[in-house]
């Protein structure tokens, strides 16, 4: 097996028993990267600053103060600032930005948390707002699968970084489907966890009530052993929740219940109606049925559920996560941040022409969507509403749990599509985030797992949403499913693309 297609802990085995060197696994990964260059995964990398913060993981190694983490290599999303590393959100507005101090998220799994490599910074829509990294200022990350088809959105680079063997692990955030989607598009394995579990101090902010950061990695495991590095209280962060610690990877390997020998006996899986109604692909209900009739016969039992305001989700999402984005995307103005317009008659005009050069057309639409639906005489009939309804589509939730433990369904109505198959109508791109949005505007956690495979060739993923801080548990089930599939393991062949 090859270093890329290594488990975390079979790493950290490896550079613990001095079969490489951190350094080493940072210049292979490196390498791989180099001849990758045309999927477009990565928007910065520094090779020296990699090799620095390897050879201080190998020191402590070396002194015997290494952790479970310690020399692995990690990309992140583009979205968490970073000192060293340029920081732009895939946006023309902060080219070039360096940040004064790395994300928190980047502080816990780094030198000095848990002595992991930075390998560099991955592409995404610009400021995460997109289902197909088409948005990216700095053109899309292809899918490696086929690279004609999209590796999806947001966190398209990191998915595709994953996937491709560019990395062992990688950070995303999801707001209403970023780090679901992509992982399904690709292949891999990501997990949202619930609203205030990992600190968004450093996140450069979409929209706040939304962005969650979570992992993404090739197993239920791997994401298992980052998120205890990710999580935690920050008092930098004022909705950061109190919580003691988890121990995420507590579950993995053990059955639901005690008394049985069939690993999820007992377990209840609420299966959405609304998650299989028209515009499902029927490639992805086929895919998604054979994974749970496979939970089936490893104990579980499947319950119909209604979750009857699914469809809203859509009007609510886009009305909120623009109102938001209007709001947090006003700091860039030509003045504190990044990109400034080179000419301009006065301070208006030079707010005007910075805004209109450094921002890209989808991130003025959701300006312009949000801006209006928060002004005078449309609030009540937008903002409030749709407010309203976000906290219904929330007790939907909390009822279907009365009768199950976890929920299951499809990440996405279909598998990727080509590359400018969607882009020219937002609305058709806004469709495809049906079963991803509604966890988000409820602040729950979900997942997705490789399922299946396309006759294109393309992956197909399965939801899990659990309730809220049942991400153990949602591992475990993952991580169960995924000792008794195969579709995690499955590689892109190199398409097109020279590894
Ligand atoms: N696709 C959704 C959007 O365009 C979700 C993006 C995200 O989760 N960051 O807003």
């Amino acid at each position: 097996m090859s270093w890329h297609e290594k488990s975390l802990s079979d790493l950290s085995r490896a550079l613990l028993a001095k079969e490489i060197s951190s350094v080493e696994l940072t210049q292979y990964f490196l390498g791989r990267m180099a001849k990758a260059k045309g999927l477009n995964a990565y928007l910065d990398v520094q090779e020296d600053f990699s090799l620095r913060d390897a050879s201080l993981a190998d020191q402590k190694i070396a002194k015997g103060e290494a952790g479970p983490l310690t020399g692995i290599p990690i990309a992140h999303k583009d979205v968490f600032v970073t000192k060293d590393w340029k920081s732009t959100a895939a946006s023309k507005m902060l080219e070039n930005y360096l940040s004064p101090f790395d994300a928190r998220v980047v502080e816990l799994l780094g030198g000095n948390g848990a002595g992991m490599v930075c390998l560099g910074k991955t592409n995404m829509d610009e400021f995460a707002m997109g289902s197909s990294n088409e948005n990216s200022a700095y053109g899309p990350a292809l899918n490696p699968w086929n690279t004609n088809y999209v590796s999806g959105g947001s966190s398209g680079g990191s998915a595709v970084a994953v996937a491709a063997g560019l990395a062992p692990i990688a950070t995303g955030t999801d707001t209403g489907g970023s780090i679901r989607q992509p992982a399904a598009f690709c292949g891999i394995t990501g997990i949202k966890p619930t609203y205030g579990i990992v600190s968004r101090y450093g996140m450069i902010a979409y929209a706040s009530s939304l962005d969650q950061a979570g992992p993404m990695g090739k197993s239920a495991k791997d994401c298992a052993l980052i998120l205890n590095a990710m999580a935690g209280h920050d008092p930098r962060d004022s909705t950061s929740l109190h919580k003691d610690r988890v121990d995420y990877q507590s579950l993995i390997g053990q059955n639901w219940s005690a008394t049985s020998d069939l690993p999820l006996h007992g377990l209840r899986i609420g299966v959405p109606e609304e998650y299989f109604s028209q515009g499902l692909q029927e490639e992805v209900r086929h895919s998604v049925q054979e994974a749970l009739k496979k939970l089936e016969d490893l104990g579980a039992t499947c319950i119909s559920v209604s979750l009857p305001k699914t469809k809203l989700s859509i009007p609510v999402y886009y009305v909120l996560a623009p109102a938001e984005a209007s709001s947090n995307l006003s700091r860039y103005d030509g003045v504190r941040y990044g990109y400034r317009a080179k000419e301009y008659k006065d301070l208006n005009q030079m707010y005007e022409r910075s805004r209109s050069e450094g921002l890209g057309p989808e991130v003025k639409r959701r300006i312009l969507i949000g801006t209006y639906v928060l002004s005078q005489g449309y609030y009540d009939a937008y903002y409030l509403q749709a407010q309203k309804i976000r906290r219904i589509i929330a007790e939907d939730f909390q009822a279907a749990f009365t009768q199950c433990d976890v929920l299951m369904g499809p990440v996405a109505p279909q598998a990727a599509w080509q590359v400018g198959g969607k882009s020219q109508d937002p609305v058709e791109m806004y469709l495809e985030d049906i079963y991803t949005l509604s966890p988000n505007l409820a602040g729950l956690p979900a997942m997705s797992v490789p399922c299946g495979i396309s006759k294109q060739g393309l992956p197909i993923g399965l939801q899990i949403i659990g309730n809220y801080f049942s991400e153990a548990k949602m591992l475990q089930i993952a991580d169960q499913y995924q000792q008794n599939s195969s579709w995690h393991q499955l590689a892109p062949p190199s398409s097109g693309v020279q590894i």
